[in-house]
């Protein structure tokens, strides 16, 4: 196997193997997690190998330019950035600036379009009736008070918070597309709260930072591993190169903690996502980024139309790209994206958190380590910390 390397074509093999030997650090995982371990580990003198299986910066949040536009299209959905971490804000400002763009989501019902998360706007449409927020209270006490006593599933959950005609209109077939079963089936906690506003608020998230990088997630990234200590190698499997690793080279590890363990205790169960990306030739499909479908009559859950999250660049040639989201559990060979967390991944996770606690030299970090949701500000908060409290001590001398 070969590979361009700071512009020589090497063997991989033969120069990974040097360049692991004289790190300070090996890190799996090109993520926010691991990034920003890199970027803080170089940022104090370590040398520093990163590996990727992708052939992309970045992880999840990847985007790309896609050639017949111009247009930069997020490979895996729709990425806002969002915090109010400060440090995390502060952090993040070192590597790029961020447009002032805030996420506004809409959601489509009986062929009429509502805003999301529900707010006094949706429910004033919805209900077909200016209300103003006493109103709406007590509208959805009234909603509220037929749901049943107990709530053990998913859905008489959801209607103890925002009644049934909501649920039924916005909440059942979205989280039946997306889990694949039916609500009653689901345990109550999966949805603990539904933001439910009583104001006209409809920003989709509420941090007081949101944005998105100003020249592109690629620069981004490009700027936070622009260190000569730090040697990326993307189109690397740890699983293909892990015998280069002699015990002694302390590892970030932020792939699938189940994959690390060569899923000795059984499979985590996580759900995937399928894209159908296209270019369209109009200039404008759905006049904003994200458009949720609830209902169960369609098979998609979200259209994203990237030109959308960047209204100050121009797009020359009256061409638009679209996204179709689709749902479904993941296989083995499919990019696991949400995890599941049903009761058995629980018991199974609890065998690979002691598994891991016995790997003295590795650190498991960012969402496949750690088997959670993770958002970018998350990441890189979480990856801040364990460098702070944990790596920094742990790297090679
Ligand atoms: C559909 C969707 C939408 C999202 N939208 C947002 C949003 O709007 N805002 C937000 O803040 N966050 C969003 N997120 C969350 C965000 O994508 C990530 O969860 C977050 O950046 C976590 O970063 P990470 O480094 O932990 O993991 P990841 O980004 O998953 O990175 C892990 C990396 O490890 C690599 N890897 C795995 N196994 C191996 C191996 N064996 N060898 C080598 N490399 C390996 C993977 O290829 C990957 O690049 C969204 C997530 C999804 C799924």
């Amino acid at each position: 196997m070969t590979g361009a390397a700071g512009g020589r074509t090497v063997s991989v093999h033969d120069s990974l193997s040097d360049a692991i030997r004289s790190a300070h650090l090996v890190i799996v995982g090109a993520g926010l997690f691991g990034l920003t371990i890199a970027e803080r580990a170089a940022a104090i003198g370590a040398r520093v190998v990163v590996l990727d299986r992708r052939t992309t910066l970045g992880g999840n949040a990847h985007s790309y330019i896609e050639p017949s536009t111009g247009i930069e299209v997020h490979r895996y959905g729709t990425h806002v950035f969002h915090t109010s971490n400060r440090r995390v804000w502060d952090y993040v400002n070192r590597f790029t600036r961020f447009t002032d763009y805030r996420h506004r989501v809409l959601a489509v019902h009986a062929d009429q379009v509502y805003p999301v998360p529900i707010n006094l706007a949706t429910m004033s449409a919805f209900y077909g009736r200016r209300l103003d927020p006493e109103q709406a209270r007590e509208l959805l006490a009234r909603e509220r008070s037929a749901a049943p006593q107990q709530a053990d599933n998913l859905e008489d959950q959801a209607i103890a918070m925002v009644g049934r005609p909501l649920y039924e209109a916005f909440i059942r077939g979205y989280t039946a597309k997306q889990w694949q079963c039916d609500p009653r089936r689901l345990p109550a906690d999966v949805i603990r709260r539904i933001p439910v506003r009583f104001t006209f608020d409809s920003d989709y998230f509420s941090d007081t930072w949101q944005g998105l990088p100003e020249r592109g997630y690629g620069p981004w990234f490009d700027t936070m591993v622009r260190n000569r200590s730090i040697d990326v190698r993307l189109g690397t499997d740890f699983h293909d190169v892990r015998h280069l690793l002699d015990g002694t080279v302390p590892v970030v590890y932020t792939g699938p903690i189940d994959a690390y363990f060569d899923h000795r205790h059984g499979a985590l169960g996580w759900r995937t996502i399928d894209f159908t990306t296209t270019v369209m030739d109009i200039e404008d499909f759905q006049g904003t980024a994200v458009v949720n479908y609830p209902n169960e009559d369609v098979a998609f859950t979200r259209i994203h139309e990237f030109r959308h999250l960047h209204p100050e660049r121009t797009v020359a040639g009256g061409r638009t790209v679209v996204a179709h989201e689709y749902s479904r559990s993941a296989g083995p060979r499919d990019e696991p994206y949400y995890p599941v967390r049903a009761l058995e991944d629980s018991r199974i996770l609890s065998r690979y958190r002691e598994a891991a606690r016995r790997e003295t030299n590795v650190l498991f970090g960012g969402r496949l380590g750690t088997y959670q949701y993770l958002d970018m500000h998350m990441a890189i908060a979480s990856a801040l910390t364990a460098f702070d409290n944990d790596v920094t001590h742990r790297i090679r001398s």
